[in-house]
């Protein structure tokens, strides 16, 4: 991760840099040196957590290799969200979405995690 995408210097109006660095409110659940997880302003399910890094990465079809750290603890961040939200035995979903067919509306990479309810698929 290059300098130019550390916390503090990423696009000051994206509006998950913004809750990283606290200029506006979030349900924070969890947060540690690499990313930051809290919860979905419009969730569509008992649990809706979004991982983010704190770090701006435009979304996930930017990710390449350099990016292996970075995907392991929002891996790993998810995880341990599912298991404090009581989700990680009946199971809970893990989306990054992409573009426009995908409906990605924040363009600051973010790892939806969605349980707490039985979810259909194929998705809508
Ligand atoms: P996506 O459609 O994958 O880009 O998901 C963006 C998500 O961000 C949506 O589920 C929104 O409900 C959520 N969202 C937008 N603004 C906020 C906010 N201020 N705080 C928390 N979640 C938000």
């Amino acid at each position: 991760m290059t300098q130019a995408g550390a916390e503090g210097t990423g696009p000051t109006d994206c509006l998950f840099c913004r809750i990283v660095r606290r200029e506006l409110p979030a349900e924070i659940v969890e947060e540690n040196e690499l990313a930051l997880a809290f919860r979905d302003i419009a969730p569509v399910a008992p649990t809706h957590v979004l991982v983010v890094p704190r770090a701006h990465v435009r979304d996930a079809s930017v990710l390449d290799r350099e990016h292996g750290p970075l995907l392991a603890e929002l891996a790993a961040t998810a995880r341990r969200v599912a298991e404090r939200e009581g989700v990680a035995a009946s199971g809970y979903r893990l989306v990054f979405n992409v573009g426009e067919d995908a409906s990605n509306s924040v363009p600051h990479l973010h790892l939806h995690v969605i349980g707490g309810r039985r979810l259909g698929w194929p998705p809508g």
